[in-house]
């Protein structure tokens, strides 16, 4: 018989970062009880490190943004996969989402006149990206959260969730443990919402923190819910990548917006070399055209650093492949430089970038006000996630919901940066409202013992195994090979090789073992987590060989160019009724007129 703890609630939201809060807040003001669970302490999520900004059009710093050329920068930064309703409901709705932030008490940085500021980011057309210097996802966890405590929201803290509990189709719970005393919990609720994040611990190198596991993607997946798009994985062109243990931390893009320049270790602005012809109307051609951008000209075209993030990526792979990297396998970015254009240069790049000038000052003891910081690409941000309907967010199974990173849909073969933040906001808001709806509509259902004993058994056999290998070493060897063989640039023959490796680390996985107890022992959560990490391996790699072309994130040696029949599908992704994980090509629908015709006018 197993032993848990019981609790119960209207909707039960897994995840507390901007979605999983937003998404709270949302269902709590219709009215319902709403619980919101994280593995680690509230305002730790990932969300808390974003740092650029939210991109909304606000049109506070260029009176010609509006929400058709967000759309369309949306669309073209996604190569035209992403759900064309998504992005037409997150262009308009972005803007008043910020204002309602502000309203919650969110202190933006502002313009002269007093309005929201808004910043440069790769691939939108005007300054878009409402920011708090470069600490914005702080500002906006610490908003929400006091916001959502304010209407009544259970939280629990440090608590990771194993298992979605079904009744018949439908989702009516999760089961899990927390973390300081290692006792099992059962949430019983009528609707479930996942927020769970990203998969960046997949990697080797990522900017993502310990929990981003890619929970969420298999706990749907195993609930039998649709997935799409998981070949899209982010790549992020800057991460730090010097000393080495702090590779792959992020530096953020706001670099490049606020004039920050790559170069090479011939000290050529390499970015120049290629500008992609999608593109090639809205880039600069000259440093100085290119400067002018930065400094709010409108009449200047942004520079080439400015382009989307695959691209910038992929340039710099080449760079350094090519013998033009610098010492420790990156390229050199330069913001220091502005001291030949403006006067105070240090005091405005530690007023701009506080926390970039902080980081690399105490980790790599680099003054980025006087030298270039060593650069090179960090595994980022998961494009794929849960298939949703657009208005809902409800996935294909009834009762569980999806947004944020967790979600798919908005971005599709490429997320600009600064529409993570809006995603969350927009969709979060729409997640709470339909599960609230929902829930309103439907009765707790039944949860049955046996699936609760299954798991609890599961979560317990690696104590049985003391002495076996541990979950660490099967953790490092997941992340080396995906890192080397499902990585920026993929082929076929890789593939398949990281194919056969995911099978024998399920094995090895399988046979993993923890000793101590269960009071806060990460060992056992890393054995818990592994199974998730494997499955959202498997699935990227096997959605990056369906698709044999190159587009956004997804690069492939063996087909380095676009192919128009893959330009019209996404990737879908589901456990077949024996267990096998069944991959399929979804035609993608026609485009409305009135879309078309945006997307048209702003080429
Ligand atoms: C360094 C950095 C800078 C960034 N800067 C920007 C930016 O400027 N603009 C922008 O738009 N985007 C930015 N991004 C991306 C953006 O921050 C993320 O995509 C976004 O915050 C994800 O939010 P989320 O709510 O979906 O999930 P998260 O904030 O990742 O939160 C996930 C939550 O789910 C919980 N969770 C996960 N698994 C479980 C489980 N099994 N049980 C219980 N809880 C679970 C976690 O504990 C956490 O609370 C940045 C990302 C990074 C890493």
């Amino acid at each position: 018989m197993a032993e848990y703890i019981k609790h119960e609630h209207d909707v039960l939201v897994i995840g507390a970062g901007g979605a999983g809060l937003r998404a709270a807040v949302e269902a709590s003001a219709a009215g319902v009880k709403v619980a919101v669970i994280t593995k680690s302490l509230l305002g730790k999520a990932h969300t808390v490190m974003a740092e650029g900004g939210i991109a909304a059009a606000l049109a506070n710093v260029d009176d010609r943004d509006s929400w058709r050329v967000h759309f369309a920068d949306t669309m073209r930064g996604g190569q035209y996969l992403n759900n064309w309703r998504m992005a037409e409901l997150h262009a308009k709705e972005a803007p008043e989402c910020v204002r309602e932030l502000e309203a919650w008490g969110a202190l933006f940085d502002r313009t002269p006149d007093g309005r929201i500021l808004q910043r440069n980011f790769g691939g939108h057309r005007y300054p878009r990206l409402a920011h708090v210097g470069d600490r914005t996802g702080l500002e906006m966890i610490r908003t929400l959260q006091d916001h959502g405590i304010h209407l009544g929201l259970d939280v629990f803290m440090e608590y990771t969730v194993v298992t979605l509990l079904k009744d018949g189709d439908r989702v009516v719970g999760a089961f899990g443990y927390d973390r300081e005393r290692g006792r099992f919990h059962l949430f019983q609720a009528k609707a479930v919402v996942l927020a769970t994040g990203g998969i960046g611990r997949a990697y080797k190198i990522t900017s993502n923190s310990w929990e981003y596991t890619g929970d969420g993607l298999a706990l749907a997946y195993e609930a039998g819910a649709g997935l799409q798009d998981m070949e899209f994985v982010q790549f992020h062109p800057t991460g730090m990548i010097w000393p080495p243990s702090v590779c792959g931390l992020l530096v953020t893009e706001g670099v490049r917006g606020d004039g920050g320049v790559l170069r090479n270790k011939e000290g050529r602005r390499f970015m120049f070399d290629s500008i992609p012809p999608l593109y090639a109307s809205q880039t600069a051609d000259n440093e100085e055209e290119g400067w002018r951008y930065t400094q709010g000209d409108k009449n200047a075209r942004r520079p080439p650093e400015l382009l989307t993030r695959d691209h910038v990526a992929r340039c710099i792979r080449r760079e350094v492949r090519e013998g033009r990297g610098s010492p420790h396998g990156g390229v050199f970015l330069d913001i220091a430089w502005i001291k030949q254009r403006i006067r105070n240069a240090p005091e405005h790049i530690k007023r701009k970038l506080p926390s970039m000038y902080h980081q690399f000052k105490q980790l790599a003891d680099i003054d980025i006000t006087q030298e270039a910081m060593e650069v090179g690409p960090t595994t980022h941000y998961m494009m794929g996630g849960v298939s949703v309907d657009p208005g809902s967010q409800m996935s294909d199974v009834p009762g569980l919901f999806a947004s944020g990173e967790c979600g798919a849909g908005l971005h599709g073969a490429n997320r600009l940066g600064g529409n993570s933040l809006s995603d969350l906001l927009v969709f979060g808001k729409r997640a709470g409202q339909y599960a609230a709806a929902y829930a309103k509509e439907n009765s707790l259902g039944n949860i049955n013992p046996s699936d609760v004993e299954r798991a609890e058994k599961q979560a317990l056999v690696f104590f049985e195994r003391d002495g076996a290998e541990g979950p660490y070493a099967v953790q490092n060897a997941l992340q080396d090979m995906m890192q080397d063989l499902v990585g920026i640039v993929r082929q076929e023959k890789e593939m398949l090789q990281a194919l056969d490796r995911i099978q024998e680390l399920k094995a090895r996985a399988q046979r993993v073992g923890v000793s101590g107890n269960r009071e806060y022992n990460p060992g056992w959560h890393t054995a818990i987590d592994l199974s998730s990490l494997l499955t959202v391996s498997e699935m990227v790699t096997k959605a990056a060989l369906e698709r044999k072309e190159s587009r956004g994130a997804h690069f492939r040696d063996d087909y380095p160019n676009k192919d128009a029949k893959f330009g019209a599908c996404n990737i879908a992704i589901r456990k077949g009724a024996a267990g096998e994980m069944q991959i399929t090509r979804v035609p993608i629908p026609e485009m409305p007129p009135e879309l078309k015709q945006i997307i048209e006018e702003m080429k």
